[in-house]
């Protein structure tokens, strides 16, 4: 207990400049008896004045139009080293109102899993110390912490299974995290083109203007073979100048994210699924917890809103 309060002062003393002082004692002090008691705590939550912290923000940071001064910093980077610290996170930022982002490989092409273009407090949950691969090759089964990497889970199955039987096909980034790519994975506009589509001028012509083209637009060129066996080039391309550029959420007046304003991105980004998608998130969210400028909202139509009582208090 004494480690407990000497750890919870020190801690506290990095917010004393904030004007939510109180709230934020009180929500440190959540952590503090939350968490279980053998862990230390300096080495799980990462204040703005702790020496980990630059570090850490720095190395989620994967696109570098979000290492801004004016980019929105987090209150605290938590740094779970066991499932029960998301509990114990997910618990006291829900009862202190502060918004979660979740962070596993820090790829997010928006940086929606390390920033909040709104301006509304919110702590980052880094999972990357949660990086366990268990394989079983009997059951043909793997579980994958959210925090592993793609490189890591090939490294796994390659060394520990000994058969060429067993494979996870996932992306050619070995960086990406499990979390991320599996929760959304990369939507890149992609065009295939194969030798008898004029694939080979196309690579070519490619090569003459890749180092013209405005730094905005990326295009890569990866040559493999498709499921046929015939060799083709695919054009991958990424517009690197836009921030949230199909769409933002906005609030309903009962605080979730209204359905009709996701709408506009969200159709245009997973199609028909959209609407099965915002029905999951009503079933396991429905007070939208879990959200971001582009996250799913539940389902929830205005009048039951109100009748669920599905009012964020501010
Ligand atoms: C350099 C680069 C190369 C890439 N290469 C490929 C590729 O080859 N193939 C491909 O398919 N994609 C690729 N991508 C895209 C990549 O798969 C996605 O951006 C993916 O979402 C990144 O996952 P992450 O965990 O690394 O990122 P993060 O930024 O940590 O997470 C991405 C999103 O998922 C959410 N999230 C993360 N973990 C969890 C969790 N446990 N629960 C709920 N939500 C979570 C975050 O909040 C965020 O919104 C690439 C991206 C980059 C930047």
């Amino acid at each position: 207990m004494t480690f407990i309060l000497t750890d919870l002062s020190l801690i506290s003393s990095s917010f004393t400049n904030h004007q939510h002082d109180s709230s934020y004692s009180s929500f440190l002090h959540c952590l503090s008896t939350t968490f279980p008691i053998s862990y230390n705590l300096s080495q799980l939550l990462h204040t703005p004045n702790s020496s980990s912290y630059s570090s850490l923000l720095n190395s989620s940071i994967k696109n570098l139009l979000f290492s801004t001064p004016s980019t929105p910093r987090p209150l605290l980077i938590i740094t779970p080293s066991n499932p029960s610290h998301i509990q114990a996170s997910i618990f006291c930022c829900k009862l202190h109102n502060l918004r979660v982002r979740v962070l596993s490989g820090g790829h997010d092409y928006e940086g929606l899993s390390y920033r909040s273009s709104n301006q509304k407090p919110f702590v980052i949950l880094d999972l990357s110390n949660l990086r366990g691969v268990k394989l079983d090759s009997e059951q043909g089964t793997a579980w994958v912490q959210s925090g592993a990497m793609l490189g890591e889970l090939y490294y796994k199955i390659a060394h520990e299974i000994k058969s060429f039987s067993y494979g996870f096909p996932a992306g050619i980034c070995p960086t990406v995290a499990v979390g991320g790519h599996l929760s959304g994975g990369g939507f890149v506009f992609t065009i295939h083109k194969t030798l008898s589509q004029n694939a080979v001028d196309l690579v070519n012509h490619w090569q003459d203007i890749a180092h013209r083209l405005p730094e905005d637009l990326f295009i890569r060129v990866i040559i493999q073979r498709n499921e046929m066996g015939e060799v083709e080039a695919l054009f991958n391309s990424l517009f690197l100048g836009g921030d949230l550029d199909l769409g933002l959420n906005e609030e309903e007046d009962w605080g979730i994210t209204s359905y009709s304003s996701a709408r506009v991105w969200g159709m245009k980004y997973f199609k028909g699924n959209f609407e099965r998608l915002a029905t999951v998130k009503r079933r396991v969210d429905p007070g939208d917890f879990f959200r971001s400028e582009q996250s799913i909202p539940p389902l929830v139509l205005e009048m039951e809103g109100e009748e669920h009582g599905l009012v964020e208090s501010s």
